[in-house]
């Protein structure tokens, strides 16, 4: 039978924010690839109980450690740890949790600089951490996780728009910056995807307008060619392809996951 060899055995994998969702998606497929993780979460129990289930996929590394990941001084610690373990990084995933639903008017300054420091300075603060390692093994891949919202600014998540905007600038630029050393950066922009958090936000929108929660996904699923939400694995098939060898020409490139969400035709 014809296999694609995606060339991740043994590969040290860091995915930040991977105790549920999106996030946990990817670590899973990574494990079940043979590579080497390191994980973190805000939540200890939920990331034990992430890497418990991982670790029965695999004889590889599993390792996690609890990180806040709007906290440079936790990104820190989380680094160190896993320094303790690998000696060198061959793939970044950056993902975290989203900032909170909401229009101009709801936030003051404080909550923007949440956002930024949750969504884009995390981003940039790993990819300091790792590319001088990348850099001198001459190879690397960073993918960073963002959302249909750079294609397409969604209503009522306008902190999401800001800073999400803010990454795909990051990704272009360092696919260009780092293009010598053989590493190559991409975004992946997932739209509806059925995890906690769209699970949160969907009960949030139907208290505040005193309907169904069911109406709620049914409105979104209504926007969507496919008719459907995805599965948080749908989206990580398409990360973890991108970190893999057969990918080996891809990089700066913004990837939308999303059913035919987005109507724009690039
Ligand atoms: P989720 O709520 O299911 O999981 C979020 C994960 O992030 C959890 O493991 C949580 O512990 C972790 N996390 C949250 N804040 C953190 C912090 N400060 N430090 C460390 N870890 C933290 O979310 P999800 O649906 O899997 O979404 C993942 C990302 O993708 C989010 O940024 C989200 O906005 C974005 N996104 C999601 C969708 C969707 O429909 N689910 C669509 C587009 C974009």
């Amino acid at each position: 039978m014809f296999q694609l060899n995606l060339g991740l055995e043994n590969k040290n994998v860091i995915i930040t924010a991977a105790s549920k969702g999106i996030g946990k998606a990817i670590a899973k497929i990574f494990v079940e690839e043979g590579s080497n993780i390191a994980i973190c979460a805000r939540n200890k129990d939920d990331l034990e109980e992430t890497k418990s289930e991982l670790l029965k996929l695999t004889d590889k590394m599993v390792i996690a450690n609890q990180c806040n990941l709007t906290k440079t001084a936790s990104i820190d610690n989380f680094f160190d740890f896993i320094m303790d373990y690998f000696k060198r990084i061959d793939i970044l995933i950056n993902n975290a949790g989203g900032p909170p639903s909401g229009k101009f008017d709801d936030f003051n300054i404080n909550d923007w600089k949440n956002a930024y420091n949750l969504n884009l300075n995390s981003t940039i603060y790993m990819c300091k951490k790792v590319i001088p390692i990348m850099k001198s093994n001459k190879c690397g891949r960073i993918i960073n996780m963002t959302s249909v919202s750079v294609k397409q600014p969604l209503n009522n998540l306008i902190l999401s728009n800001v800073m999400r905007a803010g990454v795909i600038g990051l990704t272009k630029s360092l696919a260009n910056e780092l293009a010598p050393y053989n590493i190559l950066v991409n975004s992946v922009c997932p739209g509806y995807t059925f995890t906690e958090r769209v699970r949160s936000l969907s009960e949030n929108i139907a208290k505040k307008n005193n309907v169904k929660i069911q109406d709620i996904i049914d409105q979104w699923q209504s926007t969507i060619p496919l008719g459907r939400l995805a599965k948080p694995e749908e989206i990580a098939n398409v990360v973890v392809f991108l970190a893999s060898e057969k990918a080996s020409y891809i990089t700066g490139t913004t990837i939308q996951v999303d059913g035919g969400f987005v109507k724009s035709l690039l």
